[in-house]
């Protein structure tokens, strides 16, 4: 059967680097949630969508078409046909996304969207997010939580972003967990059946291995 495989955490543990390198080197697809919310929260910036208003972020949940791609060589991401891999990057886009993340109605439609991937799988598939674990996936056949201290976090997002202000990333980092963690509906949470992996003293390539021989287990 398929294996189905759940990576949840806050941003900077190595999250998305894992999955990525997990899936490929074991043929399983890869699913980037955040990508996702990502989307629908560019869709509602480019459609002048008031996001201080949950009501109006509801009104339009339903409203922009996002197509993910699943390998892990090459995931792909689309809105209404749009490719927007790097517009979602956006520090715009990533300052406003927990508030559109937060909305139920939101999160009913993207965990559908997020469900019916994992259920079309026929290798089995890694799927990455906040609350995999917890609620889009309570029946995964594994469950990672990555973890990592604040200082390792905003030092591995800075290096990505090449150049960024260590304090102001940390902050901005700091400050969307929050929002995540804190969230009524689904918040980013580790399951009580998920291993913790705290990867603050690991390299990326321990992190993958580890995570590897989990799935071998
Ligand atoms: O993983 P990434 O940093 O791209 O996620 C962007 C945002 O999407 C998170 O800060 C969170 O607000 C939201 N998210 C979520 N649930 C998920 C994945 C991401 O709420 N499963």
């Amino acid at each position: 059967a398929a294996v189905i495989v759940a990576i949840d955490g806050p941003s900077g543990t190595g999250k998305s680097s894992t999955s990525k390198a997990v899936a490929a080197q074991l043929g399983l697809s890869y699913l980037d949630t955040g990508a996702q919310y990502r989307a629908i929260t560019w869709w509602m910036v480019n459609n002048g969508i008031d996001l201080t208003d949950p009501t109006a972020i509801a009104a339009v949940a339903g409203k922009a078409e996002i197509v993910s791609g699943t390998d892990p060589s090459e995931p792909t991401i689309t809105v209404d046909g749009v490719d927007v891999a790097a517009p979602i990057r956006t520090t715009e886009v990533t300052s406003k996304v927990s508030a559109v993340s937060a909305v139920p109605e939101v999160r009913a439609r993207i965990t559908e969207l997020q469900r019916s991937i994992a259920a079309s799988t026929e290798q089995g598939i890694v799927v990455e997010g906040r609350d995999i674990g917890t609620t889009v996936l309570p029946d995964a056949d594994l469950k990672i939580f990555l973890t990592a201290s604040p200082e390792a976090r905003a030092a591995r997002r800075s290096g990505e972003l090449k150049g960024a202000d260590v304090k102001a990333t940390q902050e901005a980092l700091i400050k969307r967990d929050a929002a995540d963690s804190s969230r009524k509906t689904s918040p980013l949470a580790k399951a009580d059946d998920a291993v913790e992996v705290d990867t603050s003293e690991l390299t990326l390539q321990q992190v993958i291995e580890c995570v590897v021989t989990l799935i071998g287990e």
